[in-house]
Formats: C-alpha cells, structure tokens, sequence
C-alpha cells in the first residue's frame, strides 16, 4: 500500500474538522499543531533550480517539515491529505509593495472622502480588512503595506496574526514621511494615506523614532527628500533595526536613496522616469546589491491592458469581495477611467515603460517584486500576478519571476530565514495553481489553493480529504 493510500485512510477527524472549519470562512483560531501533506504536484521551492516533480510537502503547526519528491518524503500516517496532482505547489507569494487604505478605485480625491463619509474610521478598517483578505485569496501570503494611518496599519497587522481576521500577513509602515510643499507630498493622498509632512532633517528623524517606537516594521520615505532628510531617516531607522523603503522617480532622487543607504528603491524606472537611467546609476545599484522594485505594471500596462478589455473592471471577484456599497462607488469612479488624473501621463510612462523595467533586468541588479497595489485599476486580487507577468514579457525567465516574488522578496523584507521558500524549517506558506507558471506565468491567476502558517485558507480541501469512513474498503 502506498503512504498516500495509507493516509487517506488514516486521515483523522480531528484534523479533517480543523481544516474544514478554517475553509468556512469563520476566523481561524489557534489550533494543536496539526500535520498536514500536500502530495503529488509539481514543486517550485523558490530557488532557481529545476522544480520537482510529483511532490510532496509535509507540514506540522505552522512550519515546513519536509519537501521532495513523493517517493521519497515520508508522510505521517495522521497527516491531513491534500492532493495536488496534476498542478503545481510553490511559495507563498510576497507582496513588497501594497497599500490596503485603496482597491482599486478611481480617484484619492473622492475616494478618502468618501470613506469619511460612510462611516470613517469604521468604513477605513473594513476597506483594509477587504484588501488584506483579497491579498492572500490571490496567493500573496505577506504584504508590505506601504502608507496608511499608523493605527489601523497596527491593528490590522496584529489582528491578522492573532487570527482574529483572514488577511495576508502584514508588515507595516504606517504613515509616510515626506518633505512639506515637494511635489505629490500633498492634498487628498498625502491624508488618504496618513502623509506625515517634513520641513527638516532632525524633524525626519524625530518621526522616524515615533514610528518605531509605535511599532512599525518599516519605514516609508516618500516625495521630496533631500540627502540629508534620507541619512536621518536611515540612522533612525538602522538604530531600531528596521529597514526603510523610499519611493523614488527621478535620477536624483535615486541616487540620494542610494547613497543614503535606503534598503529597498521602490518605483525606480516606472511611470515616466524618462529617459531610463544613465549607466553609472545602474552600475552603482547593481554594485551596491541594493533590490530595487520597479512597481512596473500599474498605470503603464494596467491602462493600456484595461483598453483592451475594459470588462476586468467588472470582475465577479471584485463584487464579492467589495459588497455592494463599495463596489458600486468604485464602479462610478471608473465610469470613465480613460480621462482620471492618475492616468494623465500614461501615454509617456508607457514610452519608455519597457527599457525601464530591461535596464534591470539586463544589468542582473537585485529584483524584487511589488505592483503598488489598490491605486486606480490595480486591484489586490492580480496586482502581483500582473506584474510578474510584465518581467516575464520583458525577458525575466519565469523561474527568476518567481524566485523573485518569493525567496528574493524575502531576503529584501529582512525574512529570508523564514519566508520565501519550501524547505524544511520554513514557515508554512504555500499556493497550489491550477497549470504551470514556467510555461505560462498566468497561472499564477489560477490560485486554487493557499496555506499561510500552515493553515489552510483557500482550497477544496474538504472535497480532498476524506473522514476515515469515507475511504474504508478501498
Ligand atoms: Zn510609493
Ligand atoms: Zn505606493
């Protein structure tokens, strides 16, 4: 009798019911560490290296026990079965750029206002819990949430990891810090977001501290920031043992990030920084090893791709997951989406959108990967998907696109030792997709299956996995 025969009959009620009770959509809770075995599928580990195939994955409580394949991992006899035949397991994906306070709609302009008039802080934390959870039902396990009110980023964080909601995991920035009066600093997005103002280094600092101390993860450094606002926030920041994020355009900008010692450039070569950067800046970051996330597909190929096929705005998906109150406000705000101010430069962003996503893929710098995810059309339910398929069509190898929304993505979060990969002492986040993303990276839109901390929160697990009088005789 083969061990997954023997598993399916030895599957046990207990952890039959936990697994079902966790796909009902009722809060998972704490539970006795369970074991649990996705079995048969191919396996993508997030190294670069040939993926294994007809797989298996054992997990215990939150954490990855073994992984090879199935021929050769031994799995428990009181293992939970999940048959993955004939797709394909990989990590879970990480999201390095995403923002829950949006998803997807229009204009900040009408959107904050909104939320403050339909309820305010209590409309704000269901708009955030909605994105969270439209995240990890997309396969993105954790989320780099980049500018948002320090509170709620806080507590949606902390309620997500004590389970009390469903949501990918949260790593927070809070507010964003950026320089009083420079260029996209202020108006409806600067409070949307909860933009702290600047007018000084020491005053950087001082925020930077704040944060911290509140308990952030990270730091965003946003518009207008001079060398020195950017050695401020970074001391601030390494003194607390926390990474900083800027969010840098122009050749300037970057180099000052650069030089700063920003950990992560974040939109670098999107969104019209024409023309791509000259060879000495990309020669420096690629010297220095410092990631750089070009948050390409959002506006440049979002436009162009809704252009084509404007009923994606319409998704079922979004109707589900919004209800009916947001969703129809976002429906008005893209009634006609063509002429929203997000989009104004579009047409000269999507001129040079491929040279400045190539220039870094040819120049072999550290890519991670992040999509701005809920600005206008980019929807947390294939933000990440979108993007990754950008790299790919710009000569990214499918292998390295998801080594990089993964293991890299990691790495660039400070969670290498714990995320990004399926190897024995890993945290347990994993996707099971329906077809394989070496052959056509879309399928990463066909997440079937998602496990986070080894739970399962998405899958037909219940169709799966048989109580022990089900599969007697057989
Ligand atoms: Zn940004
Ligand atoms: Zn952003």
């Amino acid at each position: 009798m083969s061990s997954i025969r023997r598993c399916r009959i030895l599957v046990s009620a207990s952890a039959v019911a936990c697994v079902v009770a966790c796909l009902s959509g009722a809060a998972p809770r704490a539970q006795a560490p369970g074991r649990l075995a996705l079995v048969g599928g191919m396996l993508i580990t997030g190294y670069e290296v040939p993926p294994i195939h007809h797989a298996a994955v054992v997990i215990e409580g939150p954490r990855i026990v073994a992984a090879g394949p199935a021929s050769e991992v031994k799995v428990p006899a009181d293992a939970t079965l999940i048959d993955t035949s004939g797709r394909v397991m990989l990590p879970g994906l990480i999201e390095t750029h995403g923002h829950l306070v949006v998803l997807g709609h229009g204009s900040y302009e009408t959107w904050f206002p909104w939320i403050a008039s339909h309820g305010g802080d209590a409309m704000l934390t269901r708009v955030m819990e909605i994105s969270a959870k439209q995240l990890l039902m997309a396969g993105v396990t954790t989320t780099i949430d980049l500018g948002a009110p320090l509170a709620q980023s806080l507590s949606i964080r902390d309620r997500i990891n004590r389970g009390e909601i469903v949501g990918s995991r949260m790593l927070v920035s809070g507010p964003w810090i950026a320089r009083l009066g420079a260029a996209g600093a202020g108006g409806a997005m600067q409070v949307g977001f909860g933009g702290l103002n600047i007018s000084t280094s020491a005053e950087a600092a001082r925020e930077t501290e704040r944060l911290a101390a509140a308990g952030v993860d990270h730091i965003k450094a946003h518009s207008g920031l001079t060398l020195d606002d950017y050695k401020a926030i970074v001391d601030a920041a390494h003194a607390r043992r926390i990474k900083v994020y800027a969010h840098v355009y122009a050749e300037q900008d970057v180099r000052h990030a650069l030089e700063a010692g920003v950990d992560v450039l974040q939109h670098v070569g999107s969104a019209g920084t024409a023309p791509p950067y000259s060879k000495e800046l990309i020669t420096d970051i690629v010297n220095a090893g410092r990631p750089v996330v070009v948050t390409a597909a959002h506006r440049a190929w979002v436009y162009p791709d809704t252009a084509e096929f404007p009923e994606r705005l319409q998704d079922p998906e979004l109707k589900k997951a919004f209800g009916a109150d947001i969703y129809a406000e976002v429906q008005r705000s893209l009634a006609s989406w063509w002429t929203l101010g997000y989009f104004q430069r579009t047409d000269r962003e999507m001129l040079y959108r491929e040279r400045g996503v190539k220039q870094f893929i040819e120049s072999g710098a550290v890519m991670g990967m992040g999509t701005d995810s809920g600005t206008p059309m980019n929807f947390h339910s294939e933000a990440l998907w979108r993007e990754i398929k950008v790299h790919v069509d710009m000569g990214m190898t499918p292998m390295r696109a998801i080594a990089a929304a993964t293991r890299v993505n990691a790495q660039i979060i400070g969670k290498g030792r714990e995320l990004g990969s399926i190897e024995p002492g890993k945290i347990a986040d994993l996707i099971v997709v329906n077809g394989n993303p070496l052959f056509d990276i879309t399928a990463l839109s066909h997440v079937d299956l998602v496990v986070k901390d080894g739970l399962v929160y998405k899958g037909a697990v219940a169709a799966a996995v048989r109580p022990p009088t089900a599969s007697r005789g057989k």
